[in-house]
């Protein structure tokens, strides 16, 4: 039997490129056996499908939303706490995350995370775990949406509640692998002063020999600059650390990059690597701003990420706030089509998902949002920018509808 398609009737925003999208104000999104078939003007695929299904919306449809960068782990206390990176993470967060060694509050708060997460619109990304593994498998087993998660190796210069759980050793790496499906899988060594030079040596020798996506920090703050240095007294710099344990690549996506020098952003696009950029994040612990213009000047790909729980929100519609906000008062110019283009399709490229999601051409994976309004093709880019305005438990929920391959989840 043939599978049926069906047609949804709404306004369509779709994210082409850096800086364009389309959008039909009367469009349709043709869908059959969880995929887009077509995707246009009513009149255009109304007739190519004659006599199928048709729902009517009223709103705009749009791809649903990427998050390159998050800690899913840190979800319930997100904006909770702030402070100066370092002490942040060693007086609220670490203790936060060895509580996931509790298998039952692990899958407990693994389901709110999806299910906020659907809420918000947020379909797919990359996300930090706990060191510990049945936590990281506990979040694969209930994962919603298409996700790639890694557990955080720290090998040293933690608790030991936590570099004791810590699965960095080749063999645990090895083990935890053959337990998960490696599509979903990311290696994620904490931060550089977590391990040391033979940790990290480990991890980017595994990640090349399986082609797994690799994620990490870099360069957030000065003071965790300076310790790196103390660190690694024989590095160049901080992105050398990484350079020298084989982590950077195309696969490889680095959050935050704000303390960089002109070597280590030339390192950066010589290597291909990703930028998570996660403005929100950045302005709660009282970071400097994210070079953007440097970022563009390197041609180094990049994405939008909530990081949260150091972002306060997990809706990319809050990101995007921030994200317009910070550059824009400095004077740096971001489109409302870039934004939804970084919030969407370039954080699926990222992990590996070109072909089939990010945005709606056909032959992608139909997961989409609609949100409210149905804008004039002439005031687009003020209504999107509107769309991210609001407090950030008002944006969490913002989205009316959520679809996951064709299927309503929210
Ligand atoms: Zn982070």
């Amino acid at each position: 039997m043939a599978v049926s398609v069906k047609l949804h009737r709404a306004a369509i925003l779709n994210p082409r490129g850096p800086s364009s999208w389309d959008y039909w104000m009367d469009g349709v999104c043709a869908v059959r056996d969880g995929l887009v078939v077509a995707c246009g003007s009513a009149a255009t695929v109304l007739a190519e499908f004659p006599g199928a299904d048709l729902v009517e919306h009223e709103g705009v449809l749009m791809p649903g939303f990427t998050d390159l960068h998050c800690h899913w782990v840190q979800h319930a206390v997100r904006g909770a706490y702030s402070g100066e990176l370092l002490q942040w993470l060693q007086e609220y967060i670490w203790p936060e995350e060895g509580r996931f060694a509790d298998e039952e509050l692990a899958r407990k708060r693994a389901r709110t995370f999806y299910s906020d997460m659907l809420s918000a619109g947020t379909v797919m990304g990359l996300s930090f775990s706990s060191v510990h593994r049945a936590a990281t498998e506990i979040a694969l087993q209930e994962m919603r949406g298409d996700w790639v998660i890694g557990n955080a190796l720290m090998a040293v210069n933690a608790p030991a509640y936590l570099t004791s759980h810590s699965q960095h050793a080749p063999e645990e790496m090895s083990a935890l692998l053959a337990s998960v499906v490696t599509e979903h899988y990311a290696v994620t060594p904490r931060f550089a002063p977590n391990m040391r030079m033979q940790d990290l040596q480990v991890a980017g020798k595994i990640a090349r020999a399986q082609n797994l996506l690799v994620q990490t920090h870099l360069a957030e703050s000065r003071a965790e600059v300076r310790w790196v240095r103390e660190l690694f007294p024989a590095a160049e710099s901080y992105t050398d650390v990484y350079d020298q344990a084989g982590l950077l690549g195309e696969r490889s996506v680095l959050a935050h990059c704000i303390e960089m020098t002109d070597a280590e952003w030339a390192c950066l696009a010589d290597r291909g690597a990703w930028v998570a950029h996660c403005p929100s994040s950045n302005e709660a612990l009282g970071n400097a701003r994210m070079p953007l213009e440097t970022l563009r000047r390197y041609n180094i790909p990049w994405a939008l990420g909530s990081d949260i729980g150091a972002g306060p929100s997990h809706s990319m519609l809050h990101v995007l706030q921030r994200f317009f906000s910070i550059h824009g008062s400095a004077g740096v110019e971001v489109s409302a089509a870039e934004g939804l283009y970084r919030a969407t399709f370039a954080g699926a490229m990222a992990m590996g998902r070109a072909a089939r999601a990010g945005n709606l051409l056909p032959g992608k994976r139909a997961d989409f949002v609609l949100m409210p309004g149905k804008p004039k093709p002439t005031d687009l880019d003020g209504w999107f920018r509107d769309l991210c305005q609001g407090e950030a438990e008002e944006l969490e929920t913002r989205p009316q509808e959520t679809w996951l391959a064709g299927m309503r989840v929210n």
